[in-house]
């Protein structure tokens, strides 16, 4: 399977095809996490695809409101993301994908060592060096992969500075941001939102079965159509948008589990039904 996105990475031919030979599971709960990392102001936020298949985009909407005021007053402020610089928001945000956040701290503890938490270090490294040193959080072919196919980007189409990549309007940056090989919608907006402050809302599985549960999305909720639930609710609140995905991360966690969710004590529960 050959890789998609016009960025690819600078991959040798001799390990290009072991590199491929993992295909990714569909992305899990809990795969972004956190942080202390600033929010930058001033993003544009982006124009949302509304394509209303299976959510509920009528009249009625979820009371997000409602929902982010339980939920911060119950978790308190989540202070993410847990990257010291947005590089390596950014890093982590690739790493993240189908691991746990445990295992991505291990592999930037190693980039960081090996003093390759810059966007030429890691286009430089030699990508086994690169594999070997993410092999903690999973996928490591791939991901070292990913790593290098964004840093190629950046320095092709913003000449190396997230500087310049983050003042790049959220419609113009998003949708060449997901045309990088490994980056999705998930990771696109976490890169967004967490490293550059723009105002777009992260989608996780945690936010969707949440919405599932309450009545508000189908089973076949389009991420973008989700995206789109809560970005309408709070127009270009980038500091929103982070505090409320950390939150929903949260519940998922706490409460929301695949089985046997806690509603008699989720600070959600009293909203279950109301969306039905
Ligand atoms: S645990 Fe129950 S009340 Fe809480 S978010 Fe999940 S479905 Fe809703």
């Amino acid at each position: 399977m050959l890789p998609t996105g016009r960025y690819r990475g600078q991959v040798t031919s001799a390990v290009a095809s072991t590199q491929l030979s993992h295909p990714e599971p569909p992305s899990q709960p809990g795969s972004l996490r956190p942080p202390a990392a600033t929010v930058p102001q001033g993003a544009v936020a982006a124009t949302p695809v509304v394509s209303a298949a299976d959510t509920r985009s009528g009249e009625k909407q979820p009371p997000l409101d409602e929902y982010y005021n339980a939920l911060f007053t119950h978790f308190g402020p989540q202070h993410w993301w847990p990257g010291k610089t947005p590089f390596e928001v950014i890093v982590g945000a690739i790493l993240t994908q189908n691991t746990s956040w445990t295992n991505v701290e291990k592999a930037i503890f190693n980039l960081r060592t090996a003093r390759l938490l810059s966007p030429s270090a890691i286009e430089k490294a030699p990508l086994r060096r690169l594999q070997r040193l993410v092999r903690p959080s999973g996928y490591f072919r791939q991901k070292a992969r990913k790593l290098k196919a964004f840093c190629d980007f950046l320095r092709l189409e913003h000449r190396g500075s997230l500087k310049r990549m983050f003042a790049t309007p959220t419609i113009v940056l998003r949708p060449k941001l997901l045309d990088v090989f490994g980056i999705g919608p998930e990771t696109a907006d976490s890169i967004l939102l967490y490293g550059g402050g723009h105002a777009v809302f992260v989608v996780d599985a945690y936010t969707k079965r949440i919405l599932l549960r309450h009545g508000w999305a189908g089973e076949n909720a389009k991420y973008e159509d989700v995206r789109w639930m809560f970005e309408r609710q709070f127009p270009s609140n980038a500091r929103r948008f982070n505090e409320f995905h950390a939150l929903i991360v949260q519940t998922g966690k706490h409460f929301c589990r695949t089985r046997d969710p806690l509603c008699h004590s989720c600070p959600l529960g009293r909203y279950r039904e109301e969306g039905r």
